[in-house]
């Protein structure tokens, strides 16, 4: 590809591949027990981690590292965490810009504590990310209109979703929607959605799947998408953890199946595989070649630790799709 997919600018503010990404941004910060504290108990920890997080801050990431030119619109709030955030996006190489601090707000946080059993509590605040607003997508109107692709995220509030839908059909560009958590959005806005990326608890909560006998392989599961393909939404995906994913338009439905390797950190796989596909859309694959690169950056993401920390680089996840 030419320096265009490098980012440079051809004019009228148009960048070729452009991934707009509107979302949330949290800090993890996970404290690692022997057992969780009973209430009014003071335990001490073994290890300590903070982490950039939140599934928008995963998912650009995720955009970026396999190469499309990002902006992250997200919140922080006027605090530490807010800067350390910045700090970890700029060191990533991922531009600011897009960012607002939001005065007297905290940055959004997920305390998180994990027992020597592998269980797990999680308290998140919103904090910032509140701040992601309908009249925010107003205010973003000309960005998401110069993007090739919008991506958005179950976390945010469902009128913002469903605002950030209707603006990126307004404006034509193309609106990937992973509706993780399941937000209970409108019909018209699941129905822009191109594609609608669910895991498999997420398409059983949309609809797609209610036939449990019909989603026990990867070719049901491919059968279900192209159902619900046209229907549900214009396009959908739907990631099966190490079975691998499924895609299908109005064109046609495919399977990627992952490879078989040794999973050892599952978190944020499901945001490095939604980042890639949008990031390749935005390059102009088709769809069945997003998917199988995307599955190809997932199954790379589990095999080391962390979140944004396990996304493998662009030529990694291309070797690896073959
Ligand atoms: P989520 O974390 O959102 O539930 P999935 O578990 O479906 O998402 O995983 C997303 C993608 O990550 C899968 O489609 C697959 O490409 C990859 N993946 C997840 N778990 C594994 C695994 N154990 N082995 C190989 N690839 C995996």
């Amino acid at each position: 590809m030419t320096t265009e997919r490098d980012g440079a600018r051809t004019g009228a503010g148009t960048v070729p591949g452009r991934v707009v990404v509107i979302g949330s941004l949290n800090v993890d910060s996970t404290s690692y027990v022997d057992a969780f504290p009973a209430p009014g108990e003071t335990i001490l920890a073994r290890d300590f981690q903070v982490a950039l997080g939140g599934k928008g801050a995963n998912q650009a990431v995720a955009a970026h590292v396999a190469g499309a030119p990002v902006e992250f619109v997200a919140c922080i709030g006027d605090d530490a965490s807010g800067a350390y955030a910045q700090g970890a996006l700029e060191r990533l190489g991922l531009p600011i810009a897009p960012i607002r601090r939001i005065p007297d707000a905290s940055t959004g946080v997920a305390q998180i504590t994990v027992a020597a059993s592998g269980e797990n509590t999680i308290i998140v605040t919103g904090g910032a990310n509140l701040a992601l607003t309908p009249a925010l997508v107003d205010a973003e109107r000309d960005r998401v209109a110069a993007a090739t692709v919008v991506l958005t995220q179950g976390e945010l509030a469902v009128d913002t979703i469903e605002h950030l839908a209707r603006v990126s059909n307004e404006v034509g560009v193309r609106f990937v929607l992973n509706l993780a958590p399941p937000a209970a959005v409108s019909a018209a806005t699941l129905a822009v959605a191109d594609p609608l990326v669910l895991n498999e608890h997420e398409a059983r909560a949309v609809g797609v799947g209610t036939d449990a006998a019909d989603g026990a392989t990867l070719d049901g599961w491919r059968v279900l998408a192209a159902s619900a393909a046209g229907g549900i939404a214009r396009s959908v995906v739907v990631t099966l953890g190490a079975a691998g994913a499924v895609a299908a338009d109005a064109t046609g439905s495919w399977t990627a199946a992952a490879p078989r390797v040794t999973a050892v950190d599952t978190t944020g796989a499901g945001d490095g595989f939604t980042g890639t596909l949008a990031a390749f859309l935005a390059e102009g694959r088709p769809l069945p070649e997003a998917l199988r690169i995307a599955v190809a950056a997932g199954s790379l993401a589990v095999q080391s630790r962390g979140t944004v920390d396990s996304y493998a680089p662009r030529a990694e996840v291309l070797a690896a799709a073959g």
